[in-house]
C-alpha cells in the first residue's frame, strides 16, 4: 500500500461529468488498496473569470480580498469532488488551504509556502478517508490571512502536500498524457518522454512548457518528490519527473536508460524585446540601464549588447522581458533617457522564443551546430542567442516559431511515429 497524491486541474473538473470521472479514477486508486490525497484546482476558468470580475468592480483589486476570492473557486471544485466520491460509496473530506496546514508567507497573490502541518489530513487518512485539499491557497499565521500561491499554484499545493506526508508519489492529472518533446499543440509529432530529469524540466518550463508549473518542480527537486504527470483521459503510464538520486520506478532493473542528448523543444510567445539603442559605450552604463529595468519590477530574460561601431562611440543593448512588463519599462527607461544618455528606444513585441533542452549537451559537441543548420535551411533569421550548460536558446520572429520548431525537433531526431493524443483545450 502506497500513499499517493494526485492534482486535478481545472480542465479536469470543468463540469458535472467531469467531477464525477476523476471521482472514480480517485476511488478506483482507493481500490487498489492507496491512501489518496487529492489537491483539485478550481473548475475550468472558474479563476479567470473571477479575476474578470474582480476588475470589473474595481480597477486594482484589493489584494487580500482578491485571494479571498480566488480561493473559493478551488473550495468549489473540492467540495464537489468529495460529494461524487460519497455517493459512490467512500468516505471523503475536503479540507481549505488553512485547514490543511499550507502555511505561507503573507504575499497576497503569490504567498511562498513556509511549512506544512497536515495533522488534519493524517487524521481524516488514519480514519480511512480520502482526502481532498483545495489547491492554490494558503493561510498566514501573521495576518491570520488567506492567501494564495500564484496561477497555477495547485501544482505547487500538490507537491508541497507529498513532501509533508512523505507520499510516495505525486501524481498531476492535466489533458495531455505526460511531457513531451515539444507543445503536441504546435509540433504534433511530438514524442511522449517516459522521464525527464528536474533540471531539464525547470529549463523546459523556463523556457515555454506549460505542461508543469516551475515552482512545483523546484519544490519537487527540493524536497526529493517524485512527480507522475498523466493524463486524467488516459490510464496510461506518463511522464516520471526525476530529481537527483531518483530512479524511475517502471525501468526494469539493470536497463541502462541512455540519457537522450535532448530531451525537449520548447517555444515561448510571451517575451516582449527591448533595445536601448545608442549607449554610450563608457563603463557603467549597462549598470544604470538594467537598474532602471529592476526597479520597474521586470523579469528580465536574455540580454545582448552589439558590438559598438568605431565611429560613434555608442552601441545598443537589447533584452527580452514578458510583453506584461514592457510598458512600465519603456516609461521608466524613457524617463532617465538624457540621465544614462541613450538615443532611443525601440520595442518589439512579436518575438518568439525557441529553446533547446538536454542533460546530454554537457558532454555531446554539436549540437548547437545542428540546430543552427536547421534554422538556416529552413531560412529562419535568428535574432539573439543565449546559452545555459543544458540549454541553448534562439530568439526568432514569432510568425516563424512553430515552423522552426517543427524543423529543429526533426532535425534532433525527436519526431515520433504517431501523433500526439491531446484532449482537451489548455493543458492545465
Ligand atoms: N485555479 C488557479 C489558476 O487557475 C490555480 C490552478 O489552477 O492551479 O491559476
Ligand atoms: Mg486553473
Amino acid at each position: 500500500m502506497a500513499l499517493i497524491v494526485q492534482k486535478y486541474g481545472g480542465s479536469s473538473v470543468a463540469d458535472a461529468e467531469s467531477i464525477k470521472r476523476v471521482a472514480k479514477r480517485i476511488v478506483d486508486t482507493r481500490r487498489a488498496g492507496h491512501d489518496v490525497v487529492v489537491a483539485v484546482s478550481a473548475m475550468g476558468d472558474t479563476t479567470d473569470e473571477m479575476l474578470d470580475l474582480a476588475h470589473e468592480v474595481a480597477p486594482i483589486p484589493a489584494p487580500r480580498e482578491l485571494d479571498m476570492l480566488l480561493s473559493s473557486g478551488e473550495r468549489i471544485s473540492m467540495a464537489l469532488l468529495a460529494m461524487a466520491i460519497h455517493s459512490m460509496g467512500f468516505e471523503a473530506r475536503s479540507f481549505t488551504g488553512s485547514q490543511a496546514g499550507m502555511i505561507t508567507d503573507s504575499h497576497h497573490g503569490k504567498a511562498r509556502i513556509v511549512d506544512v502541518t497536515p495533522v488534519r489530513l493524517r487524521e481524516a487518512l488514519d480514519e480511512g478517508a480520502i482526502v481532498i485539499v483545495a489547491g492554490f491557497q494558503g493561510f498566514n499565521r501573521d495576518t491570520r490571512d488567506i492567501t494564495t500561491l500564484g496561477r497555477g499554484g495547485s501544482d505547487t499545493t500538490a507537491v508541497a502536500l507529498a513532501a509533508a506526508l512523505n507520499a510516495d508519489v505525486c501524481e498531476i492529472y492535466s489533458d495531455v498524457d505526460g511531457i513531451y518533446t515539444a507543445d503536441p499543440r504546435v509540433i504534433p509529432r511530438a514524442r511522449k518522454l517516459e522521464q525527464v530529469s528536474s533540471e531539464e524540466m525547470l529549463e523546459l518550463a523556463a523556457n515555454g512548457a506549460k505542461v508543469l508549473y516551475i515552482r512545483a518542480v523546484e519544490y519537487a527537486r527540493r524536497h526529493g518528490v517524485l512527480i507522475h504527470a498523466r493524463s486524467t483521459f488516459s490510464s496510461a503510464e506518463g511522464t516520471y519527473v526525476l530529481g537527483a538520486g531518483m530512479k524511475n520506478p517502471r525501468a526494469t532493473e539493470g536497463e541502462a536508460m541512455e540519457e537522450p542528448i535532448v530531451a525537449g523543444v520548447a517555444t515561448d510567445l510571451s517575451q516582449a524585446k527591448i533595445t536601448v539603442a545608442g549607449v554610450p559605450d563608457v563603463p557603467g552604463k549597462a549598470a544604470e540601464i538594467f537598474k532602471i529595468v529592476s526597479k520597474a519590477g521586470a523579469n528580465v530574460d536574455m540580454i545582448v549588447q552589439n558590438v559598438s561601431a568605431a565611429s560613434t562611440g555608442r552601441t545598443d543593448i537589447s533584452f527580452t522581458l514578458p510583453k506584461a512588463d514592457a510598458p512600465t519599462t519603456l516609461k521608466a527607461l524613457a524617463a532617465e533617457q538624457s540621465e544614462v544618455g541613450f538615443e532611443s528606444l525601440l520595442h518589439d513585441d512579436q518575438i518568439g522564443k525557441l529553446s533547446v533542452v538536454g542533460a546530454g549537451m554537457r558532454t555531446h559537441s554539436g549540437v548547437s551546430e545542428i540546430l543552427f543548420e536547421a534554422l538556416s535551411a529552413g531560412g529562419i533569421n535568428i535574432e539573439m542567442i543565449s546559452t545555459s550548460e543544458i540549454r541553448i536558446s534562439v530568439v526568432l520572429r514569432g510568425d516563424d516559431l512553430a515552423e522552426a520548431a517543427r524543423t529543429v525537433h526533426s532535425a534532433y531526431g525527436l519526431d515520433s511515429e504517431i501523433e500526439a493524443v491531446v484532449h482537451a483545450g489548455t493543458g492545465r
